[in-house]
């Protein structure tokens, strides 16, 4: 009997659990757009503790989290955001930042995702009537296409000093903030407290169906609302799917230590295996990005035995989650190998 796929592709590639689908099944509702959905409610004030800050918007994505807090910060017409060049709403997001924001981007080359304060100084540009507005900063906590590395602490605070000193707002792309948080040992609240506005995502790690939560000041989430409207992100019964994240919370993010541990095991196997360039000490979470010769070709030749995501011509992404188990890295190291050598 052949061994089933692996989906490595991402974590977003969850099926809600058992346990998941009774919290969603027995869920209190009410009528989101009107405040009234107690389920919704308890998570956007379970969010906003968690990631220390006033207020916090249930929303139908992490796309539309960073479009909103962009279009918050950003005065249209010009303003200028500078994050990563790996970071998602340069890659990701269809352009959001000039439709939605009428932003310029400017981007880092950064480490593994991770800027420096040099760089991050070097770009905020002075004013001037020639130069574009610098505006806002973004992180990203873990770096996606960085390959899930983890912004140390001290950088982050670091970028948040330089944001205050040049009278920057900062922004945190929080996605995969849980996974850092339970890499580090570092609380959300102390990574996420000091930026104007942070967010996680529900459907990567977390493993629930849909959702992503918005936090910031009472002010700006106020403010999150109109937008919410405004694209058409408002719910009705969204109880429904944000029991899903309650659950999540109380029952996926300590596992998510799991993945990082299956992510580490995958990278030291994959290490080993010829043509594969990759520094297993480089994976810190549940992202494994490494460099072939031909990504394309590689991920065709393993479909049927592993799923994976080609990132560009020479680099491959795998990502472990809540539906890959250790024997899971076993199959697919074995299928590696077969193709690799
Ligand atoms: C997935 C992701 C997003 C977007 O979240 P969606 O819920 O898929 O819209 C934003 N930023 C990062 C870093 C992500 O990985």
């Amino acid at each position: 009997m052949s061994a089933p796929r692996v989906n490595l592709y991402s974590d977003t590639q969850t099926r809600p659990t058992e346990g998941m689908r009774a919290a969603i099944a027995a869920a209190e509702v009410g009528d989101e757009q009107r405040g009234q959905d107690p389920t919704t409610l308890r998570l956007q004030e379970r969010v906003a503790e968690l990631l220390g800050q006033e207020a916090a918007v249930f929303l139908p994505s992490g796309t539309m989290c960073n479009q909103i807090a962009i279009r918050l910060h950003v005065r249209p017409g010009g303003d200028e955001i500078v994050l990563d060049r790996t970071a998602h709403p340069v890659n990701h997001e269809a352009g959001g930042p000039a439709q939605h924001a009428g932003a310029m981007i400017r981007t880092l080359d950064g480490d593994g995702g991770i800027y420096s304060i040099e760089q991050l100084e070097a770009a905020i540009r002075p004013p001037s009537r020639y130069f574009p507005r610098s505006r806002l900063v973004s992180v990203e906590q873990t770096s996606n296409l960085g390959g899930g590395r983890v912004w140390p602490l001290e950088r982050m605070r670091a970028v948040l000093e330089v944001a205050r000193r040049h009278g920057l707002r900062a922004h945190l792309d929080g996605a995969r903030l849980m996974n850092a948080v339970v890499a580090s040992g570092v609380p959300a609240s102390e990574y996420a407290g000091g930026f104007d506005t942070a967010w996680i995502d529900f459907t990567k790690g977390l493993g629930a169906p849909v959702g992503a939560v918005l936090a910031g000041s009472r002010e700006l989430i106020d403010e999150a609302w109109r937008f919410k409207q405004m694209m058409g992100g408002a719910f009705r019964q969204s109880g429904i799917v944000a029991a899903g994240c309650l659950y999540a919370l109380d029952h996926h993010v300590e596992r998510l230590a799991e993945d990082h541990e299956n992510a580490r095991l995958l990278a030291q196997g994959l290490a080993e295996l010829p043509g594969v360039t990759l520094d297993p000490s480089r994976v810190e979470t549940n992202i494994v990005l490494f460099e072939v010769k031909d990504a394309a070709g590689l991920v065709q030749r393993l479909a049927d035995r592993v799923e994976l995501q080609v990132v560009d011509s020479r680099h491959v992404r795998a990502v472990t989650h809540l539906d890959v188990g250790r024997s899971d890295i076993e199959h697919a190291l074995e299928a590696f190998a077969a193709v690799l050598t």
